[in-house]
Protein backbone atom coordinates (compact mmCIF):
# COMPACT_ATOMS: atom_id res chain seq x y z
CA UNK A 1 0.00 0.00 0.00
CA UNK A 2 2.34 2.83 -1.15
CA UNK A 3 1.24 6.42 -0.81
CA UNK A 4 1.02 8.04 -4.53
CA UNK A 5 1.23 11.50 -5.35
CA UNK A 6 -2.26 11.32 -6.17
CA UNK A 7 -3.71 10.60 -2.40
CA UNK A 8 -2.11 13.56 -1.46
CA UNK A 9 -3.27 14.40 2.44
CA UNK A 10 -5.25 11.75 2.45
CA UNK A 11 -4.87 10.19 5.37
CA UNK A 12 -5.67 13.54 7.33
CA UNK A 13 -9.32 13.61 5.80
CA UNK A 14 -9.61 9.94 6.50
CA UNK A 15 -8.86 10.19 9.97
CA UNK A 16 -11.07 13.21 10.41
CA UNK A 17 -14.22 11.43 9.07
CA UNK A 18 -13.22 8.38 10.92
CA UNK A 19 -13.01 10.77 14.14
CA UNK A 20 -16.75 12.20 13.52
CA UNK A 21 -18.04 8.68 13.10
CA UNK A 22 -16.35 7.41 16.01
CA UNK A 23 -17.44 10.26 18.16
CA UNK A 24 -20.64 10.04 16.93
CA UNK A 25 -21.37 6.29 17.47
CA UNK A 26 -19.70 6.16 20.96
CA UNK A 27 -22.49 8.89 21.61
CA UNK A 28 -25.73 7.26 20.42
CA UNK A 29 -24.85 3.76 21.28
CA UNK A 30 -26.17 4.73 25.33
CA UNK A 31 -29.12 6.00 23.84
CA UNK A 32 -30.24 2.65 21.41
CA UNK A 33 -32.90 0.72 23.32
CA UNK A 34 -35.53 -1.74 22.59
CA UNK A 35 -38.27 -0.94 25.51
CA UNK A 36 -35.40 -1.46 28.65
CA UNK A 37 -33.15 -3.44 27.03
CA UNK A 38 -30.23 -0.91 25.42
CA UNK A 39 -27.69 -2.47 23.08
CA UNK A 40 -24.76 -1.93 25.23
CA UNK A 41 -24.87 -1.41 29.16
CA UNK A 42 -23.14 -2.38 32.36
CA UNK A 43 -25.55 -1.09 34.97
CA UNK A 44 -23.73 -1.64 38.70
CA UNK A 45 -27.24 0.00 40.20
CA UNK A 46 -29.73 -2.70 38.75
CA UNK A 47 -26.86 -5.72 38.49
CA UNK A 48 -27.33 -6.29 34.77
CA UNK A 49 -25.43 -6.12 31.76
CA UNK A 50 -27.05 -5.82 28.26
CA UNK A 51 -25.62 -6.19 25.32
CA UNK A 52 -27.42 -6.62 21.33
CA UNK A 53 -31.12 -5.78 23.10
CA UNK A 54 -30.83 -8.61 25.35
CA UNK A 55 -30.55 -8.42 29.38
CA UNK A 56 -27.86 -10.73 31.42
CA UNK A 57 -28.20 -10.58 35.08
CA UNK A 58 -24.76 -9.98 37.03
CA UNK A 59 -24.94 -14.12 37.48
CA UNK A 60 -25.03 -15.71 34.03
CA UNK A 61 -21.42 -15.66 33.84
CA UNK A 62 -21.26 -17.52 30.73
CA UNK A 63 -21.26 -14.60 28.71
CA UNK A 64 -18.33 -13.22 29.85
CA UNK A 65 -15.92 -15.50 28.34
CA UNK A 66 -16.90 -15.24 24.32
CA UNK A 67 -16.52 -11.33 25.37
CA UNK A 68 -12.85 -11.55 26.82
CA UNK A 69 -12.13 -13.55 24.06
CA UNK A 70 -13.31 -10.97 21.17
CA UNK A 71 -11.70 -7.93 23.57
CA UNK A 72 -8.58 -9.65 23.54
CA UNK A 73 -8.12 -11.92 20.19
CA UNK A 74 -9.55 -8.37 18.74
CA UNK A 75 -6.89 -6.16 20.32
CA UNK A 76 -4.07 -8.88 18.67
CA UNK A 77 -6.15 -8.98 15.45
CA UNK A 78 -6.06 -5.40 14.92
CA UNK A 79 -2.84 -5.02 16.33
CA UNK A 80 -0.94 -7.66 13.91
CA UNK A 81 -3.00 -6.23 11.05
CA UNK A 82 -2.63 -2.50 11.37
CA UNK A 83 -0.41 -2.17 14.25
CA UNK A 84 -1.08 0.87 16.10
CA UNK A 85 -4.03 1.58 13.93
CA UNK A 86 -6.38 2.10 16.79
CA UNK A 87 -4.27 4.78 18.21
CA UNK A 88 -3.79 6.96 15.62
CA UNK A 89 -6.97 6.68 14.14
CA UNK A 90 -10.08 5.83 16.83
CA UNK A 91 -8.56 6.07 20.25
CA UNK A 92 -10.55 9.30 21.82
CA UNK A 93 -7.06 10.28 23.47
CA UNK A 94 -5.82 11.09 19.92
CA UNK A 95 -9.19 12.32 18.98
CA UNK A 96 -9.41 14.69 22.14
CA UNK A 97 -5.88 16.22 21.50
CA UNK A 98 -7.02 16.88 17.45
CA UNK A 99 -9.45 18.54 18.79
CA UNK A 100 -8.34 20.99 21.32
CA UNK A 101 -4.79 20.88 19.92
CA UNK A 102 -5.62 21.41 16.22
CA UNK A 103 -9.39 22.74 16.10
CA UNK A 104 -9.57 24.37 19.65
CA UNK A 105 -6.24 26.16 19.60
CA UNK A 106 -4.69 26.54 16.21
CA UNK A 107 -7.60 26.56 13.80
CA UNK A 108 -10.23 28.44 15.96
CA UNK A 109 -8.13 30.63 18.80
CA UNK A 110 -4.96 31.17 16.36
CA UNK A 111 -2.92 30.11 19.27
CA UNK A 112 -0.06 28.54 17.01
CA UNK A 113 0.27 29.55 13.91
CA UNK A 114 0.11 25.70 11.82
CA UNK A 115 -0.93 22.59 12.38
CA UNK A 116 2.18 21.41 10.63
CA UNK A 117 4.30 22.35 13.12
CA UNK A 118 3.64 20.73 16.45
CA UNK A 119 7.24 21.60 17.93
CA UNK A 120 5.96 25.12 17.69
CA UNK A 121 5.87 27.06 21.29
CA UNK A 122 2.01 28.40 21.59
CA UNK A 123 1.79 32.47 20.96
CA UNK A 124 2.94 34.02 24.20
CA UNK A 125 0.32 36.48 26.16
CA UNK A 126 -2.87 35.44 24.66
CA UNK A 127 -4.87 35.36 28.22
CA UNK A 128 -8.34 35.56 26.82
CA UNK A 129 -8.20 33.06 24.65
CA UNK A 130 -5.79 30.54 26.16
CA UNK A 131 -8.81 30.71 29.52
CA UNK A 132 -11.42 30.41 26.32
CA UNK A 133 -9.34 27.50 25.52
CA UNK A 134 -9.70 25.85 28.58
CA UNK A 135 -12.86 26.42 29.02
CA UNK A 136 -14.23 25.18 25.75
CA UNK A 137 -12.48 21.73 26.65
CA UNK A 138 -13.72 21.96 30.25
CA UNK A 139 -17.12 22.04 28.60
CA UNK A 140 -16.15 19.33 26.10
CA UNK A 141 -14.69 16.94 28.87
CA UNK A 142 -17.96 17.12 31.24
CA UNK A 143 -19.94 15.92 27.94
CA UNK A 144 -17.32 13.16 27.53
CA UNK A 145 -17.47 11.85 30.88
CA UNK A 146 -21.20 12.23 31.06
CA UNK A 147 -21.05 10.36 27.49
CA UNK A 148 -18.66 7.57 29.30
CA UNK A 149 -21.14 7.63 32.22
CA UNK A 150 -24.07 6.97 30.05
CA UNK A 151 -22.31 3.05 29.94
CA UNK A 152 -23.33 2.42 32.91
CA UNK A 153 -26.17 4.71 33.94
CA UNK A 154 -28.30 4.64 30.79
CA UNK A 155 -29.19 8.37 29.94
CA UNK A 156 -33.01 8.31 30.97
CA UNK A 157 -31.91 7.30 34.63
CA UNK A 158 -28.87 9.81 34.48
CA UNK A 159 -31.45 12.75 33.49
CA UNK A 160 -32.81 12.23 36.52
CA UNK A 161 -30.19 11.21 38.93
CA UNK A 162 -28.16 14.81 37.49
CA UNK A 163 -31.17 16.93 38.77
CA UNK A 164 -30.93 15.02 42.42
CA UNK A 165 -26.92 14.88 43.14
CA UNK A 166 -27.45 15.35 46.30
CA UNK A 167 -28.38 11.66 46.68
CA UNK A 168 -26.30 10.88 43.88
CA UNK A 169 -22.76 11.69 45.19
CA UNK A 170 -21.41 8.73 43.14
CA UNK A 171 -22.03 9.80 39.79
CA UNK A 172 -21.66 13.40 40.74
CA UNK A 173 -17.70 11.93 42.04
CA UNK A 174 -17.34 10.24 39.06
CA UNK A 175 -18.29 12.87 36.64
CA UNK A 176 -16.19 15.21 37.93
CA UNK A 177 -13.41 13.02 38.60
CA UNK A 178 -13.62 11.84 34.73
CA UNK A 179 -13.66 15.39 34.39
CA UNK A 180 -10.84 16.27 35.99
CA UNK A 181 -8.87 14.04 34.58
CA UNK A 182 -9.53 14.13 30.83
CA UNK A 183 -8.49 18.27 31.29
CA UNK A 184 -5.55 16.76 33.28
CA UNK A 185 -4.68 15.14 30.16
CA UNK A 186 -5.58 16.89 27.42
CA UNK A 187 -3.92 20.05 28.27
CA UNK A 188 -1.08 18.88 30.05
CA UNK A 189 -0.49 15.48 29.94
CA UNK A 190 -0.85 16.02 25.83
CA UNK A 191 0.92 12.90 23.86
CA UNK A 192 2.48 12.27 26.84
CA UNK A 193 0.02 9.85 28.03
CA UNK A 194 0.40 7.39 24.91
CA UNK A 195 4.06 7.41 25.69
CA UNK A 196 3.93 6.98 29.29
CA UNK A 197 0.72 6.07 30.85
CA UNK A 198 -0.90 3.77 27.98
CA UNK A 199 -0.50 0.05 28.58
CA UNK A 200 -1.13 -0.46 25.23
CA UNK A 201 1.75 1.23 23.85
CA UNK A 202 4.03 -0.83 25.66
CA UNK A 203 2.51 -4.58 24.62
CA UNK A 204 1.98 -3.73 21.29
CA UNK A 205 5.74 -4.51 19.89
CA UNK A 206 4.76 -8.02 20.67
CA UNK A 207 1.89 -8.18 18.70
CA UNK A 208 3.46 -6.86 15.34
CA UNK A 209 5.09 -9.02 13.19
CA UNK A 210 7.36 -8.49 10.03
CA UNK A 211 3.68 -7.95 7.72
CA UNK A 212 2.09 -5.10 10.17
CA UNK A 213 0.91 -2.16 8.52
CA UNK A 214 2.90 0.69 10.40
CA UNK A 215 4.20 4.41 9.42
CA UNK A 216 7.46 3.32 7.59
CA UNK A 217 10.58 5.84 6.35
CA UNK A 218 11.61 4.61 2.80
CA UNK A 219 15.48 4.34 3.56
CA UNK A 220 16.53 2.34 0.36
CA UNK A 221 14.86 5.53 -1.68
CA UNK A 222 15.05 8.47 1.25
CA UNK A 223 18.86 7.61 1.79
CA UNK A 224 20.18 6.70 5.64
CA UNK A 225 19.54 9.02 8.39
CA UNK A 226 20.14 7.48 11.81
CA UNK A 227 23.15 4.72 12.36
CA UNK A 228 22.11 1.68 13.79
CA UNK A 229 22.97 2.98 17.05
CA UNK A 230 20.02 5.26 16.49
CA UNK A 231 22.45 8.51 16.20
CA UNK A 232 21.71 11.00 13.87
CA UNK A 233 24.36 11.03 10.49
CA UNK A 234 22.74 13.91 8.79
CA UNK A 235 19.14 14.56 8.60
CA UNK A 236 19.40 15.34 4.83
CA UNK A 237 21.34 12.29 3.28
CA UNK A 238 24.31 12.81 1.34
CA UNK A 239 23.86 10.36 -1.16
CA UNK A 240 23.91 10.96 -5.14
CA UNK A 241 20.40 9.31 -5.16
CA UNK A 242 19.04 9.71 -2.04
CA UNK A 243 16.04 11.30 -2.17
CA UNK A 244 15.02 12.60 1.14
CA UNK A 245 15.68 16.28 1.28
CA UNK A 246 15.87 17.17 4.53
CA UNK A 247 13.15 19.35 5.06
CA UNK A 248 11.68 17.60 8.26
CA UNK A 249 7.96 18.60 7.35
CA UNK A 250 7.70 15.05 8.53
CA UNK A 251 9.76 15.72 12.36
CA UNK A 252 7.77 19.44 12.41
CA UNK A 253 4.45 17.70 12.05
CA UNK A 254 4.84 14.75 14.75
CA UNK A 255 2.28 15.05 17.60
CA UNK A 256 4.73 12.84 19.73
CA UNK A 257 7.95 14.43 19.03
CA UNK A 258 9.66 11.65 17.22
CA UNK A 259 12.14 11.45 13.80
CA UNK A 260 9.57 8.46 11.95
CA UNK A 261 13.19 8.46 9.63
CA UNK A 262 14.60 6.66 12.92
CA UNK A 263 12.48 3.43 12.14
CA UNK A 264 9.78 2.16 14.65
CA UNK A 265 9.41 3.60 17.85
CA UNK A 266 7.63 2.97 20.90
CA UNK A 267 5.90 6.74 20.63
CA UNK A 268 4.46 6.38 16.70
CA UNK A 269 0.87 6.26 17.09
CA UNK A 270 0.53 5.98 13.73
CA UNK A 271 -1.51 9.23 12.82
CA UNK A 272 0.29 9.18 9.66
CA UNK A 273 0.55 13.14 9.63
CA UNK A 274 4.05 12.39 8.36
CA UNK A 275 3.14 10.36 5.66
CA UNK A 276 0.88 13.46 4.51
CA UNK A 277 3.60 15.89 5.11
CA UNK A 278 6.17 13.86 3.03
CA UNK A 279 3.36 13.62 0.25
CA UNK A 280 3.21 17.32 -0.10
CA UNK A 281 6.60 17.80 -0.32
CA UNK A 282 7.40 15.12 -2.50
CA UNK A 283 4.06 16.02 -4.57
CA UNK A 284 6.54 19.24 -5.75
CA UNK A 285 9.12 17.31 -6.68
CA UNK A 286 6.68 14.31 -8.68
CA UNK A 287 8.38 11.65 -6.69
CA UNK A 288 5.94 9.23 -4.41
CA UNK A 289 6.12 10.17 -0.78
CA UNK A 290 9.01 8.50 1.53
CA UNK A 291 7.03 7.74 4.36
CA UNK A 292 3.70 5.80 4.08
CA UNK A 293 1.63 3.28 5.57
CA UNK A 294 2.94 -0.39 4.66
CA UNK A 295 4.46 -3.30 6.30
CA UNK A 296 8.77 -4.07 6.58
CA UNK A 297 8.34 -6.69 4.14
CA UNK A 298 6.31 -5.08 1.63
CA UNK A 299 9.36 -2.17 1.71
CA UNK A 300 12.18 -4.74 1.55
CA UNK A 301 10.35 -6.82 -1.27
CA UNK A 302 8.92 -4.34 -2.94
CA UNK A 303 5.55 -5.88 -2.55
CA UNK A 304 2.31 -5.04 -1.74
CA UNK A 305 1.29 -5.60 2.27
CA UNK A 306 0.63 -9.42 3.24
CA UNK A 307 -2.49 -8.93 4.74
CA UNK A 308 -3.71 -12.99 5.32
CA UNK A 309 -1.10 -14.53 6.83
CA UNK A 310 -1.65 -17.54 8.92
CA UNK A 311 -1.56 -15.38 12.49
CA UNK A 312 -4.17 -12.91 11.06
CA UNK A 313 -6.47 -15.68 9.74
CA UNK A 314 -6.28 -17.66 12.91
CA UNK A 315 -7.48 -14.64 15.19
CA UNK A 316 -9.99 -13.65 12.37
CA UNK A 317 -11.45 -17.40 12.70
CA UNK A 318 -11.34 -17.08 16.50
CA UNK A 319 -12.99 -13.60 16.65
CA UNK A 320 -16.01 -14.92 14.24
CA UNK A 321 -16.41 -18.22 16.42
CA UNK A 322 -16.67 -15.61 19.33
CA UNK A 323 -18.95 -13.50 17.73
CA UNK A 324 -21.14 -16.08 16.86
CA UNK A 325 -21.10 -17.35 20.32
CA UNK A 326 -22.41 -13.93 22.20
CA UNK A 327 -24.80 -13.76 19.57
CA UNK A 328 -26.39 -17.24 19.86
CA UNK A 329 -26.43 -16.54 23.46
CA UNK A 330 -27.82 -13.10 23.16
CA UNK A 331 -30.94 -14.64 21.16
CA UNK A 332 -31.36 -18.44 22.96
CA UNK A 333 -30.94 -16.80 26.29
CA UNK A 334 -33.14 -17.72 29.28
CA UNK A 335 -35.56 -15.36 30.20
CA UNK A 336 -36.41 -16.78 33.57
CA UNK A 337 -33.64 -18.70 35.86
CA UNK A 338 -34.33 -21.42 38.82
CA UNK A 339 -32.12 -23.49 40.99
CA UNK A 340 -32.99 -25.56 43.46
CA UNK A 341 -31.53 -26.70 46.46
CA UNK A 342 -32.28 -29.46 48.68
CA UNK A 343 -32.43 -27.97 52.32
CA UNK A 344 -30.42 -29.64 55.85
CA UNK A 345 -34.47 -31.41 56.59
CA UNK A 346 -34.82 -35.42 55.43
CA UNK A 347 -37.93 -36.27 54.41
CA UNK A 348 -41.11 -36.39 56.75
CA UNK A 349 -43.32 -38.62 56.86
CA UNK A 350 -47.36 -38.74 58.21
CA UNK A 351 -47.95 -42.29 59.31
CA UNK A 352 -51.66 -41.92 59.37
CA UNK A 353 -51.72 -41.13 55.85
CA UNK A 354 -48.86 -42.69 54.57
CA UNK A 355 -47.61 -39.87 52.94
CA UNK A 356 -43.83 -38.38 52.57
CA UNK A 357 -42.95 -34.73 52.11
CA UNK A 358 -39.39 -33.46 50.86
CA UNK A 359 -38.10 -29.69 51.05
CA UNK A 360 -36.30 -27.79 48.99
CA UNK A 361 -35.56 -23.97 48.63
CA UNK A 362 -36.10 -22.84 45.25
CA UNK A 363 -34.43 -19.94 43.89
CA UNK A 364 -36.51 -17.93 41.10
CA UNK A 365 -34.99 -14.83 38.93
CA UNK A 366 -36.99 -12.76 36.67
CA UNK A 367 -33.56 -11.99 34.18
CA UNK A 368 -36.38 -10.29 31.50
CA UNK A 369 -36.90 -6.93 31.09
CA UNK A 370 -40.69 -7.43 31.93
CA UNK A 371 -42.48 -8.29 35.77
CA UNK A 372 -43.87 -11.69 35.94
CA UNK A 373 -45.66 -14.05 37.81
CA UNK A 374 -44.20 -17.73 37.92
CA UNK A 375 -44.94 -20.90 39.27
CA UNK A 376 -43.92 -24.36 38.69
CA UNK A 377 -44.87 -28.56 37.93
CA UNK A 378 -43.47 -31.04 38.79
CA UNK A 379 -43.30 -34.40 36.04
CA UNK A 380 -43.88 -36.97 38.30
CA UNK A 381 -47.88 -36.85 38.44
CA UNK A 382 -48.53 -38.80 42.01
CA UNK A 383 -45.97 -35.91 43.71
CA UNK A 384 -47.85 -32.99 44.51
CA UNK A 385 -46.74 -29.05 45.20
CA UNK A 386 -47.69 -27.95 48.94
CA UNK A 387 -46.13 -25.13 49.13
CA UNK A 388 -46.28 -22.56 47.73
CA UNK A 389 -49.50 -22.23 47.61
CA UNK A 390 -49.74 -19.17 45.85
CA UNK A 391 -47.91 -18.00 42.09
CA UNK A 392 -44.33 -15.96 42.70
CA UNK A 393 -44.23 -12.53 41.39
CA UNK A 394 -41.03 -10.84 40.44
CA UNK A 395 -40.14 -7.44 39.28
CA UNK A 396 -38.20 -7.28 35.91
CA UNK A 397 -34.47 -8.51 37.53
CA UNK A 398 -35.58 -9.46 40.92
CA UNK A 399 -34.98 -12.51 42.71
CA UNK A 400 -36.62 -14.82 45.66
CA UNK A 401 -36.11 -17.72 47.50
CA UNK A 402 -38.98 -19.96 47.70
CA UNK A 403 -39.50 -22.89 50.76
CA UNK A 404 -41.40 -25.27 48.30
CA UNK A 405 -42.42 -28.37 50.36
CA UNK A 406 -43.24 -31.40 47.86
CA UNK A 407 -45.78 -33.95 48.73
CA UNK A 408 -47.22 -37.85 47.79
CA UNK A 409 -49.67 -39.90 49.62
CA UNK A 410 -48.76 -42.34 46.66
CA UNK A 411 -46.52 -45.66 47.48
CA UNK A 412 -43.81 -44.51 45.07
CA UNK A 413 -41.29 -47.53 45.51
CA UNK A 414 -41.09 -50.59 47.69
CA UNK A 415 -37.69 -51.00 48.42
CA UNK A 416 -36.65 -52.33 52.01
CA UNK A 417 -32.98 -52.11 51.60
CA UNK A 418 -32.72 -47.83 51.85
CA UNK A 419 -34.26 -44.75 51.09
CA UNK A 420 -34.12 -44.18 47.06
CA UNK A 421 -33.95 -40.85 45.02
CA UNK A 422 -36.59 -40.47 42.83
CA UNK A 423 -35.79 -38.06 39.87
CA UNK A 424 -37.88 -35.90 38.98
CA UNK A 425 -37.75 -32.68 36.47
CA UNK A 426 -39.22 -29.27 37.97
CA UNK A 427 -40.99 -27.07 35.13
CA UNK A 428 -41.06 -23.55 35.86
CA UNK A 429 -42.47 -20.93 33.74
CA UNK A 430 -44.05 -17.49 33.40
CA UNK A 431 -47.57 -17.59 34.18
CA UNK A 432 -48.66 -14.76 31.80
CA UNK A 433 -45.84 -16.64 28.86
CA UNK A 434 -45.80 -20.26 29.12
CA UNK A 435 -44.81 -20.81 25.62
CA UNK A 436 -41.42 -18.77 25.63
CA UNK A 437 -40.62 -18.20 29.39
CA UNK A 438 -39.47 -21.25 30.94
CA UNK A 439 -36.89 -24.05 32.05
CA UNK A 440 -36.77 -27.15 33.20
CA UNK A 441 -34.21 -28.37 36.17
CA UNK A 442 -33.56 -32.14 37.46
CA UNK A 443 -34.19 -32.85 40.97
CA UNK A 444 -34.51 -35.86 43.35
CA UNK A 445 -37.66 -36.86 45.70
CA UNK A 446 -35.88 -39.22 48.22
CA UNK A 447 -38.54 -41.57 49.09
CA UNK A 448 -37.86 -43.90 52.43
CA UNK A 449 -38.09 -47.47 52.76
CA UNK A 450 -41.41 -49.11 52.91
CA UNK A 451 -40.86 -50.11 56.59
CA UNK A 452 -40.58 -46.94 57.48
CA UNK A 453 -43.93 -46.07 56.53
CA UNK A 454 -45.38 -49.31 57.78
CA UNK A 455 -44.20 -48.26 61.32
S1 LIG B 1 5.97 9.34 13.40
FE1 LIG B 1 4.75 10.88 14.42
S2 LIG B 1 3.53 11.78 12.79
FE2 LIG B 1 4.36 9.89 11.98
S3 LIG B 1 2.74 8.40 12.36
FE3 LIG B 1 4.15 8.30 14.09
S4 LIG B 1 3.25 9.68 15.59
FE4 LIG B 1 2.29 10.18 13.64
S1 LIG C 1 9.14 15.10 4.81
FE1 LIG C 1 9.98 13.56 3.42
S2 LIG C 1 11.58 14.71 2.36
FE2 LIG C 1 11.10 15.92 4.14
S3 LIG C 1 12.55 15.22 5.68
FE3 LIG C 1 10.71 13.96 5.94
S4 LIG C 1 11.12 12.15 4.70
FE4 LIG C 1 12.61 13.71 4.05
Amino acid sequence: MSSTPQNKGSYTKKRYLLFVIVTFVIFIIPFMKIDERHLLLLSFEKKQFHLFFTIFDMQELSIITPLLILLFVGVFFITALGGRVWCGWACPQTIFRVLFRDFIQTKLLKLYKTVKNKREHIQKGAYFRKFVAVAIWVCLSLVAASNFMWYFVPPEDFFVYVQDLENHKVLMTFIIGITTFLVYDIIFLKENFCTYVCPYARIQSVMFDEDTVQTIYNDKRGGVIYDKDGNLISSKPKGENDECIGCEACVKICPTHIDIRKGMQLECINCLECADACTEIMDKLSKETLVSWTSPNAILNNTKVKFARFRTIGYGVVLVIALCILLYRSFTKEHMVLNIHTTTQSYAISKDTKSVENFYVFLFRNTDSKDHTYYFEVSNPDITIKKPEKHIFLKAGQQTKEIVILHTDKILVENNSGTTPIPITIKAYAIDNKEEIHTSKKAVFPYPRISELAK
